[in-house]
């Protein structure tokens, strides 16, 4: 068996008897018999003094063992990873530890005795008032979340716990820091708000998508239906197929839109860089919205800021092209009465384009988000205006991708001046030919052999209708392999308009065939994507020029007769 380990106590009692037995047998000759009282005390005192001694080393442990404790427990309130505060009942600072000192940025001594109230941020002393109350007035655990304006400037955000003391008028808090949790929050936040309000804008923009495209389907279906009555006046069809009319090209301005928008989301969409003159350009527009601007009795004119020497430059064509209408429809949309002037001019390294209006000007809250797509300056269901929200938010991104900004400067009941810039940079190559607006009437010709290629039925249609005042000889044909064909057979034929998307074959193919064999034939691509980088693709696959769907009838005949002449 093993044997039992005595305590220390009894140990040391033990250890002293032996060692009073040793000194009475090494002083027993002194002490005479016949003196029994005066051993008897000396015993006594020899025992009292072995307890004292007992007692003495009890002390020197126990001491010991709370010096040990009193260390454990500083180590535990100092670097404790919270605060800990003991605040009296007038909320001074009566005790801290190192993590309230790094919470409070400033050291333990300047600290104590001062107010804790005083490194509360003021917004939030309403809240420390009414937490250090219920914790003085219930004795019941508090809590609260206050916001500390630390010595060096800094935000810090913590969660307060405190209780009063049952033995004096104090209180004990423990602050947790929580100014990362708190920023977090926020950030979540505000990543909720942001996704609702592109929820939000996702179903105003669905709303206001299918008014955008019911309203116009409305009036293309209500009067084709009308068209049907056999008793109409010449005079009331030619007004029902302008509203329908109208009312097409409403349609199609919307589908461009959202093609836009939608490729600028995938990074479909890319700067072709050419030679441009830019003046030609401007005055392109000028003419193509001169009769838009007359008929609604507005001034239109436009300025071009460089001479004829440096007016050709190297920038994206198609893009200029396309912020210079959306801004000018804008202005003429938008406008009542009054004026509208556009045009551009050098400022250092960049052209700064300009289109003021007298409309009826935007208010500063819309300025901005006007540019966001989807946006309107008016998004009241009682809008007086037809649009998608879309224009802005395209003419920004092209701006953007060509290296430039835009901007609006306007006064409400004042009028709008719409800026963008585009970096300058001259080409000094000789003038490029710039397809423009022919002046010219064209003249028919019955030696013209024309071939239509499309795989639909009322396309082919359309364009024999259109082109019969040509008077020329016209051969038709439904897919890429017929076309290939045909113009085998004739080699006569001068031009081919050619549909871009068929079966089997595309219209880049087939022209790819024909120009092994035929180099001359004039071949003009006419797609339905209208897309600015489908003419680039036309004219690498050959095709002279390009033409979008819905065909329109005079610019068609203005390619024709620039190429036919
Ligand atoms: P849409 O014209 O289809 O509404 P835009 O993105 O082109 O879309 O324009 C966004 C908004 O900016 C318009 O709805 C309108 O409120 C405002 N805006 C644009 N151009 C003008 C202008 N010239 N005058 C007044 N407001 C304008």
């Amino acid at each position: 068996m093993k044997k039992q380990k005595r305590p220390l106590k009894e140990t040391y009692k033990l250890n002293k008897t032996k060692e009073i037995l040793q000194i009475e047998k090494n002083e027993g000759a002194e002490v005479s018999p016949s003196e029994p009282n005066t051993h008897k005390l000396i015993q006594e005192l020899k025992v009292y003094q072995i307890e004292l001694e007992m007692q003495n080393e009890e002390l020197k442990l126990a001491k010991e063992k709370e010096e040990v404790a009193k260390k454990k427990y500083i180590e535990l309130y100092d670097f404790a990873p919270s605060g800990y505060l003991t605040l009296s009942n007038k909320g001074k600072i009566i005790d801290l530890n190192i993590s309230t000192e790094n919470l409070l940025g400033k050291n333990r001594t300047s600290l104590i005795n001062s107010s804790f109230g005083f490194f509360v941020s003021s917004d939030a002393r309403t809240v420390y008032n009414n937490f250090l109350q219920d914790v003085f007035s219930t004795n019941l655990k508090q809590a609260c979340e206050l916001k500390l304006a630390g010595g060096d400037d800094s935000m810090r955000y913590v969660l307060v716990n405190g209780i009063t003391s049952n033995v004096e008028e104090k209180c004990m808090l423990t602050l947790v820091d929580i100014t990362k949790l708190k920023f977090t929050e926020d950030e979540l936040i505000k990543a909720r708000e942001k996704a609702e309000e592109a929820n939000r804008l996702k179903s105003a923009f669905l709303a206001n998508m299918s008014h955008e495209i019911r309203t116009p389907m409305n009036g293309i279906l209500g009067f084709s239906e009308l068209l049907k009555t056999l008793t109409l006046t010449g005079e009331k069809q030619r007004e029902f197929i302008d509203i329908i009319q109208k009312s097409g090209v409403r349609m199609l301005n919307i589908i461009n839109d959202i093609i836009s928008i939608s490729k600028i989301d995938s990074q479909q969409i890319e700067v072709l860089v050419s030679n441009t003159n830019i003046n030609e350009q401007v005055e392109y527009i000028y003419h193509f919205f001169k009769l838009e601007a007359e008929q609604k009795k507005l001034d239109i004119s436009f300025k071009n800021g460089l001479n004829s020497d440096n007016e050709l430059i190297r920038t994206d064509r198609e893009k200029i092209y396309a912020l210079l209408t959306n801004l000018v429809k804008n202005a003429i949309k938008f406008t009542k009465t009054g004026s509208i002037e556009f045009g551009y001019e050098k400022k250092g390294d960049f052209l700064e384009f300009y289109v003021k209006d007298t409309g009826p000007g935007i208010r500063d809250e819309y300025k901005e988000i006007i540019f966001e797509r989807f946006r309107q300056g008016n998004e009241l269901l009682s809008r007086e205006y037809e649009g998608s929200g879309l224009g802005l938010a395209i003419s920004k991104a092209y701006v953007e991708m060509l290296g430039g900004k835009i901007w609006v400067k306007s006064k409400l009941g004042q009028g709008s001046t719409f800026r963008f810039t585009i970096p300058y940079h001259k080409c000094n190559k000789k003038k490029e030919l710039i397809q423009t607006v022919s002046e010219e009437k064209i003249r028919p010709n019955k030696k013209w052999k024309i071939l239509i290629v499309d795989d639909d039925e009322p396309s082919r249609i359309l364009l024999n209708m259109m082109i019969k005042p040509l008077e020329g000889k016209i051969f038709q044909a439904t897919s890429g392999h017929e076309a290939i064909k045909v113009c085998r057979h004739n080699p006569g034929i001068n031009l081919v308009l050619m549909d871009i998307r068929m079966k089997t074959m595309d219209g880049y193919e087939a022209t790819r065939q024909i120009r092994k064999f035929n180099k001359e034939v004039v071949i003009i691509a006419q797609t339905a994507f209208a897309l600015p980088d489908d003419r680039e693709m036309a004219i690498q696959a050959g095709c002279n020029s390009y033409i979008s769907k819905p065909t329109n009838r005079m610019d068609l005949m203005d390619l024709i007769h620039q190429y036919l002449r």
